[in-house]
């Protein structure tokens, strides 16, 4: 029996409900149940491929090729259970697919409303694609009262009283400000957000209260009377020093003890060693080095998020700790300014688009390869890296990508054809932005005597993507003359996956995101290895 748990947010956003979620499910997992966790999104965009990562943040892409959300990420990384396509939709998406439906006369002249048929298609979505599962978290996107959101909280109100009790519950997570004039924490937002939700036919069963410092019983009795909930479905999810440290936390404070309540179920305490063990790892690192990020969404953290976690994790794999020193790839193009790389044991260039900065990264690949800095180069971080390589070893000064327009030697080319699993996909300059680039997981052959075929210990490999462009194969040779190799390609040869530079303490471009692909238990074994190589740095310099 599939039971659903629906997650709503109020007061504020960026209250973490995505890692609660999260968190949860991680908690109900090491009880022994399995789970899946969805995100509804209310915003107008069909997915966020096409939405700034200054908006959004991350583009989160799964194994079969959607582009998701970033919470997404999370849990991924707190359960180890691959999201799919079916795991994330937004407005955008539910609308027109009503629409879509409505045009091929499939609502038989039914006059199309919000209810039911875009409630119903909600639900549908929420009710799809669900095996075994004995717990599916449903997480809605935004804060209660946001306009967007009605039509989700409708949808899910209604699942609600469809599943019954027994099969679903509500959990609204909430803040607790404190005010310091007061010396208090305040219930009253709670109070008002718990109100919004009734007001659409939500009562919630549980509040999840985020606080700065602990939460007196007699204010959690207060939020539980004026909240229509008992004391003990009043959570305090409080602040701590790490995020490895929320699934503890929130089992300390008795979260999964209660939700197993709610459905009455019983089963032994949830076994959460291996989070014991992530964080003493975390939490008591035996050294530190330091890797600079050259990118070009520096500006909102959100926008790195599963790579600034792919470097934890290589830190916890060391037993180091990662300092991230975030630096904006543009500040490289003027002057004298190189020496903010100097102090640091890695260079690493990731993921992005457009020509803004292009010329910066490509600078920072130039300091990391002829300094012997261990240079890590990502999606675009590995193509600006052969452009350097091309232009400055191999003597093709004109070496460039058409990504920023027509030039005379296209190292970097647009990507028109492809195959997956046995469907050939073409692309031209014309083609729509949304949902068009190589997304998703593909296969990789390693070389034999390969870097990486070492540092994955295998012969094969799959890595997910999410690109337009690709390092043109008819420069092979002449990289190879010049010192970087091609190490990783498709199995048919035809698409460069990584180029190394094997006379170099450690520099691997990367055209997929093994960032998507790391998880705190199991740190992604190219991110450990650079840790590694950045550690052997340290102690030189
Ligand atoms: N802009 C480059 C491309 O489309 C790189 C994309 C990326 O880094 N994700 O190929």
């Amino acid at each position: 029996m599939t039971r659903f748990i629906f997650i709503t947010g109020g007061v504020a956003s960026s209250l973490g409900k995505g890692l609660a979620s999260a968190a949860l499910a991680s908690l109900l997992q090491a009880r022994g149940f399995k789970v899946r966790l969805r995100k509804l999104d209310p915003y107008i965009n069909v997915d966020p491929g096409t939405m700034s990562p200054y908006q959004h943040g991350e583009v989160y892409v799964t194994d079969d090729g959607a582009e998701t959300d970033l919470d997404l990420g999370h849990y991924e990384r707190f359960t180890c259970v691959d999201a799919r396509q079916s795991d994330n939709v937004t407005t955008g998406r539910i609308y027109s697919d009503v629409i879509a439906k409505e045009r091929r006369g499939e609502y038989l002249g039914a006059t199309i409303q919000v209810i039911p048929h875009v409630t119903d298609a909600i639900k549908e979505f929420v009710l799809s694609d669900i095996d075994d599962e004995e717990f599916v978290l449903c997480e809605i996107g935004g804060t209660v009262g946001d306009i967007e959101g009605l039509p989700f909280l409708e949808a899910i109100r209604q699942l609600g009283n469809e599943l019954g009790r027994e099969r679903s519950m509500y959990i609204h997570l909430t803040l607790l400000p404190y005010i310091a004039a007061a010396g208090e924490l305040k219930t009253k937002p709670t109070q008002h957000s718990v109100k919004e939700l009734l007001n659409v036919g939500i009562q919630a069963d549980l509040l999840l209260c985020r606080a700065d410092r602990e939460i007196p019983d007699s204010e959690r009795r207060k939020v539980g009377l004026f909240c229509n909930v008992g004391e003990e479905a009043v959570v305090p999810a409080l602040d701590v020093k790490s995020i490895y440290q929320v699934p503890i936390s929130y089992h300390e404070q008795g979260l999964d003890e209660e939700v197993c309540r709610h459905f009455g179920i019983e089963t032994a305490k949830p076994e959460l060693a291996r989070w014991e063990e992530v964080v003493k790892r975390a939490m008591l690192p035996e050294g530190e080095v330091s890797i600079a990020v050259v990118g070009k969404y520096t500006g909102l953290l959100d926008a790195y998020k599963s790579l600034s976690e792919a470097l934890a994790h290589g830190g916890i794999a060391n037993n180091i700790k990662v300092n991230l020193k975030w630096l904006e790839s543009e500040i490289f193009e003027t002057g004298d300014t190189i020496h903010h790389l100097e102090d640091v044991h890695g260079v690493l260039v990731p993921g992005g688009f457009g020509e803004r900065g292009a010329e910066g990264k490509i600078q920072a690949a130039k300091f990391a390869r002829e300094r012997k800095v261990p240079y890590f180069g990502i999606c675009f971080g590995m193509q600006m890296a052969v452009v350097e390589t091309a232009r400055n070893l191999a003597g093709i000064s004109e070496a460039g990508s058409t990504e920023f327009g027509p030039c005379d030697d296209s190292i970097v080319g647009l990507m028109t054809e492809w195959e997956r699993d046995g469907v050939n996909h073409q692309r031209d300059e014309d083609s729509d932005k949304g949902g068009t680039m190589r997304l998703g997981a593909y296969p990789c052959d390693l070389g034999d005597n390969s870097r990486v075929r070492q540092i994955y210990n295998a012969p094969n490999i799959s890595e997910r993507h999410r690109h337009r462009y690709e390092v043109n194969m008819d420069y092979e040779a002449k990289l190879a003359d010049a010192g970087m190799v091609i190490s990783g390609k498709s199995p048919d040869g035809i698409l460069p996956e990584i180029v190394e530079i094997p006379d170099h303490p450690w520099f691997i471009g990367v055209q997929f995101h093994p960032e998507l692909k790391s998880r705190p238990f199991q740190p992604h074994p190219l991110f450990t290895d650079f840790i590694r190589a950045a550690v052997d740095q340290s102690r030189l310099v």
